[in-house]
């Protein structure tokens, strides 16, 4: 990792950041990218950039990758600009390099992005206040927004299939039938509850394929720690973040968000009765995102929002459970059987979901 890096100096130089160079440090608590704060002095100004190396293992294709997320930013831009918002804090700005990229590819074959650095505002990697995750919620819902008007089908598939649930089905049925680890016959109940829950896996993207839910700008990452709060006031100002934005569903990023942030417990917790869904952050999220879209859902779409944080928890249980057939080859685990662990966390929650399935419809008619 380390090595991947040697080369930031003349990264540094190949893009187009305005001043003196000052220092460089890294940054932050990402885990996909390496990221640096980078410091310039400009007329006896401090000014800060954020550098990054962007994680070539995982996205394939840098250039379709910024193409995403420069068309989406000049477009978010716009819009800010229009209504009189702050474009430096309100959305990312990408620094071109001095030849006008968008990236710089240095001499070792890492590639490297650089943006504005949003002052003054955090990002929380825990939800330990009730109103991050409120405020999260209006930030990715006031994103799906601004971008409802974005022709999502322009947007590249940086990672396919990414939330094709019936595809990651089909890869689930293949690692049980081969289970080259024989870690199988460890896993019958776990198997046979997603296998039970096949139709409900198919219901959100047979939506979309009949049209009755709309192809949209997702985010794909909607976690706490990917919006910048504002110190002082406390909102959530900015989106982050935007290596997975792709065409997508709206009611998955809600969903993401939901099984990530609204689990009475962690998500690697063994002990299985902590596992819930908590109801109170579940109307939380819903208000605050449906505040944030601010009509631009449809009646469909926000009818869906429960189903949508149903099927994500389904996926990603699924997930790890695939990963543990395998043999651990896709999510980094610290200790034996912590895939399995992760998995059976949330089963728990899509159950729990099921038992809480009518109060968690009752939140969402409330806010229609
Ligand atoms: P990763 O994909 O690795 O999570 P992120 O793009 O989320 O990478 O960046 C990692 C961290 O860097 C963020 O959580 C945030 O704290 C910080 N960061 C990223 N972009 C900016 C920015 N434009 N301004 C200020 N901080 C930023
Ligand atoms: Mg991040
Ligand atoms: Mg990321």
């Amino acid at each position: 990792r380390e090595e991947r890096c040697a080369k930031i100096e003349e990264a540094i130089k190949a893009l187009d950041f305005k001043g003196n160079y000052i220092k460089h440090e890294r940054y932050g608590n990402g885990h996909i990218n390496d990221t640096f704060l980078i410091q310039f002095n400009q007329d006896d100004r401090n000014v800060k950039y954020i550098l990054q190396r962007m994680n070539h293992e995982i996205f394939k294709d840098p250039d379709q990758l910024m193409k995403n997320i420069c068309g989406i930013t000049e477009f978010l831009k716009k819009k800010i600009t229009k209504s009189h918002g702050d474009v430096n804090r309100e959305t990312m700005n990408v620094i071109d390099t001095k030849k006008g990229e968008p990236f710089y590819k240095d001499s070792i074959g890492s590639y490297w992005r650089a943006y504005q650095f949003i002052e003054d505002a955090i990002s929380y990697d825990q939800v330990d206040k009730p109103e991050d995750f409120y405020q999260s919620a209006v930030a990715f819902g006031r994103f799906q927004h601004l971008l409802s008007d974005y022709k999502a089908e322009s947007l590249y598939e940086t990672i396919p299939n990414f939330h094709n649930t019936p595809t990651r089905y089909q890869t689930f049925k293949e690692a049980v039938k081969k289970d080259i680890c024989g870690r199988a016959k460890n896993v019958t109940p776990e198997i046979e509850f997603i296998c039970n829950r096949e139709d409900d896996m198919k219901i959100c993207m047979d939506l979309l394929n009949k049209e009755q839910l709309p192809l949209r700008v997702t985010h794909n990452d909607t976690k706490l720690n990917n919006i910048m709060i504002d110190n002082k006031t406390g909102k959530g100002i900015c989106v982050i973040d935007l290596d997975t934005v792709m065409p997508g569903l709206s009611i998955f990023d809600f969903g993401d968000s939901i099984r990530f942030g609204a689990n009475t417990a962690a998500e690697d917790e063994t002990d299985l009765s902590k596992v819930s869904l908590n109801l109170q952050l579940f109307e939380l999220y819903a208000k605050g995102y449906l505040e944030g879209c601010n009509g631009s859902l449809t009646k469909k779409e926000t009818e869906m929002l429960p189903m949508g944080a149903k099927t994500m928890a389904l996926e990603c249980g699924m997930r790890f459970l695939t990963d543990y057939l395998l043999g651990d080859t896709y999510f980094r685990i610290h200790r034996e059987n912590h895939n399995l662990d992760r998995c059976r966390t949330q089963l728990k929650l899509v159950e729990d979901m099921e038992y809480k399935w009518d109060e968690m419809n009752s939140v969402i008619k409330k806010y229609m």
